[in-house]
């Protein structure tokens, strides 16, 4: 990385692709301007990734899986990832800088994003020596073992809105057990993921363990996914990319786990604690600027409660403020423009089609002229078929829909094509359980909502949310294989 004084007077940080332990311009010499979404100022050129940039950092991650990464052994690799997750703690401040200047969140959220990331590299990096196989007693003239065994050269595309987090589960995992891998971060928001590699070299992973390779999802996105040179993908995305990877990495009949969107539902019965889900709801869908997969995005409240729960709602989205993300804001900015214009073209959709607004946010007058904010908006009722209902915006929009009964609300949370997480508000706790085990998605949580959150819990969809799962144990061993070995002693 090469700090450069800026058009604008200000610091222009160069960052170059990172292969085979250096960084490293793309093939063409290409670079992309980095724009923040604070003010749409220009602040970083990073390398736009060729195909034959792919190749190289392909062929860097398939000689450290044959040379010195391949060589060590799980403890050596786990004490490499905790030597990481300390150098993150003690860069937290500039990272969480960098995250909020890259991607528009504010910097609590950077700083929460920053101790997550710190927090899978020790998960990781401690679980890596406990991936023990296991001996089937088939035949008594036999020994038969069953070893976890790296996939080899893993590749990773990550989304914007969570790069670190997602980077951390997903790179974090692989390398933890054994892989080599290479990064294609996504176009808006790579900095964070850089600066982290930069400081994995730092602390010894041997060169060619993690290669980065920046820029365009059509490009070099679609040159990773389609390489015949890896061996397992892991894709954080939309559903539309999803099937596009999943189709490249059909050709060369390798895995993939696809953690792409959602419309998950919050159920709120008539006997829940509403004093304790009023907030959980907002920040449910808040949080990250609902550019969030998990994001509570629909409200399902039982009918006899249902206007006073959509009148307490709208009290708190009236004081809601996007702004500045160094002034702590309720949300940021959008991450640039066309996600931006993607949220109103929803809300112009939604008056097109009458839905009413119960209510909206603002802009905080110290938001920057220039950058992508937009207020959060929150409309009841709305009808479960409405595409305001059944589509992810992935923007601060909420919507709320009645229902009658238990049988009704089962119905509705799963009534859409995606299946990643759900709430559940209710007292009665045989409610709670049988209403859960009801929903079908990856995670559900009764009376709190975290979905997505917690490095420990295994995480990912049903449907149109995507399959495999990340975080936890379950996401290490997504990056494992099996090798059975049946030894003849008799
Ligand atoms: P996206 O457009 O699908 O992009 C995701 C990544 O794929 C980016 O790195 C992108 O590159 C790359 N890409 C684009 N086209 C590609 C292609 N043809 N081949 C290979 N890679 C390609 O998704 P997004 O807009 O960044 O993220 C939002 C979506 O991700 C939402 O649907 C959200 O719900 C989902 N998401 C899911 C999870 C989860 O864990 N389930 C977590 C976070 C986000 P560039 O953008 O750099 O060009």
């Amino acid at each position: 990385m090469d700090d450069q004084v800026s058009a604008q007077g200000g610091r222009n940080m160069t960052y170059q692709n990172l292969i085979g332990g250096r960084d490293t311009a793309s093939s063409d010499g290409a670079m992309l301007d980095v724009l923040s979404p604070v003010d749409g100022s220009l602040f970083a050129r990073i390398a736009s990734g060729t195909p034959e940039d792919v190749d190289a950092a392909v062929t860097a991650a398939r000689a450290a899986f044959e040379g010195a990464w391949g060589k060590l052994t799980a403890t050596e690799r786990g004490r490499l990832l905790v030597k990481l997750a300390t150098a993150v703690e003690a860069h937290a401040e500039e990272l969480a800088a960098l995250e909020s200047r890259d991607n528009g969140k504010p910097l609590r959220q950077s700083k929460a994003d920053v101790a997550a990331l710190a927090r899978y590299f020790e998960y990781y990096g401690s679980a890596a020596d406990k991936l023990h196989g296991e001996v089937i007693p088939y035949l008594n003239s036999h020994f038969i073992g069953v070893e976890r065994v790296p996939h080899g050269v893993t590749g990773h595309i990550v989304p914007w809105n969570y790069p670190m987090q997602i980077f951390g589960r997903s790179v974090g995992a692989a390398l933890a057990a054994g892989n080599a891998t290479v990064v294609k971060p996504a176009e808006d928001a790579s900095l964070t993921i850089l600066r982290v590699s930069a400081l994995a070299r730092e602390v010894g992973f041997p060169e060619g363990a993690l290669n980065i390779v920046t820029g365009l999802g059509r490009s070099a996105g679609a040159a990773l996914a389609a390489h015949p040179g890896i061996d397992f993908l892991s894709f954080t995305g939309s559903p539309e990319t999803g099937t596009a990877v999943q189709t490249a990495a059909a050709q060369n009949h390798v895995g993939v786990t696809l953690e792409l969107g959602g419309k998950s539902a919050q159920v709120v019965f008539d006997d829940a604690d509403l004093e304790r889900a009023l907030p959980i709801l907002v920040t449910a869908i808040i949080q990250n600027g609902g550019q969030t997969c998990s994001a509570g995005s629909r409200l399902l409240i039982q009918r006899g409660i249902f206007n006073d729960v959509v009148a307490a709602v709208s009290e708190r989205f009236r004081n809601l403020k996007a702004g500045h993300p160094e002034h702590e804001p309720d949300l940021g900015p959008m991450i640039n423009q066309a996600q931006q214009r993607r949220v109103q073209s929803y809300l112009d959709r939604a008056a097109s089609e009458g839905l009413s607004v119960a209510a909206a946010g603002g802009i905080a007058t110290d938001a920057p002229k220039g950058g992508y904010y937009v207020p959060p908006t929150f409309l009841a009722p709305v009808p479960h078929e409405s595409t305001l209902s059944q589509e992810e915006v992935f923007g601060p929009v909420l919507v709320a829909t009645p229902f009658d009964d238990e049988a009704e609300a089962i119905r509705l949370a799963n009534g859409t094509p995606y299946g990643l997480a759900a709430g559940v508000w209710t007292r009665d706790a045989m409610r709670s359980t049988r209403v859960g085990r009801a929903m079908r998605v990856g995670q559900v949580f009764v009376n709190c909502y975290g979905a997505g959150g917690g490095v420990e819990l295994p995480f990912g969809g049903f449907g149109r949310s995507g399959h495999g799962r990340e975080k936890g144990f379950e996401g290490l061993v997504e990056f494992t294989t099996t090798r059975t070995i049946v030894i003849a002693h008799g």
